[in-house]
């Protein structure tokens, strides 16, 4: 852990690791030079300089945070600066409002509606350019996806569609509806890791879109 004045910094990001797509998130980082945590229980938190909540079921998620105690150890962390980036199941358990559900951890001002996109079989992936990440249109693969439909004061729109929101931040958080660690897209992983203060290998290094990615991931087999 590096030293400012006689104080550890945190370096390290943590991917819960309780339910959903977790590898993934951890695979990309390792890509970015990143020595992810895997976040089981409230003690591996500690010296986290962010955490990524993967995409999977919210509702089974955020029993399970309860369950392990987790919910208020993160909402701590949160408040003591520990950064926060929800991917899709993860962006609703962030959210401070579920359209027609009880909320979660309520970290951000956004309100959320589940499944807005239909069935699992309506699952599907489109292209966005969003400069604040990168100079190139990135692939977006959105599985079930909640939409943002509203967007509090202290959030900033990242990307939005149609007649929806798919990515805002806050300082302390952000939010993607759809899953970067499911493509060969490494620009929202670098983004976040800067955002912790971190420092992922830089563009010249690894692409945004990484050539090297190892296109045997399941996405691909069902080309949705
Ligand atoms: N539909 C899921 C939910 O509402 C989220 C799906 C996902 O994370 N890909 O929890």
């Amino acid at each position: 852990m590096p030293k400012r004045a006689g104080i550890s910094l945190p370096d390290r990001i943590g991917v819960l690791d309780l339910q959903g797509g977790v590898v993934e998130h951890v695979r990309h980082l390792e890509r970015l030079g990143l020595c992810p945590v895997l976040v089981k229980e409230p003690e591996n938190l500690s010296g986290l300089a962010g955490l990524i909540i993967p995409g999977g079921e919210s509702t089974c998620l955020g029993r399970l945070l309860t369950i392990f105690g987790l919910d208020e150890a993160i909402i701590d962390q949160y408040r003591r600066g520990m950064k926060i980036w929800g991917t899709c199941a993860g962006a609703i358990l962030l959210a401070a409002k579920i359209t027609g559900g009880d909320h979660c951890l309520a970290l951000v001002d956004i309100e959320v509606a589940r499944n807005s996109f239909g069935s699992q079989l309506d699952s599907f992936t489109d292209y966005a350019l969003i400069p604040e990440l990168s100079p190139v249109r990135l692939p977006l693969t959105f599985i079930r996806a909640p939409k943002i439909i509203k967007v509090g004061p202290g959030v900033r729109v990242l990307l939005a569609k149609d007649d929806f929101i798919a990515a805002v931040e806050s300082d302390g958080a952000l939010v993607t509806t759809f899953h970067p660690e499911l493509t060969p897209c490494l620009a929202f992983h670098r983004y976040f890791a800067r955002k912790c203060g971190l420092k992922p290998l830089d563009e010249t290094i690894v692409a945004d879109i990484d050539p090297a990615w190892d296109s045997t991931s399941w996405t691909d087999h069902l080309r949705i």
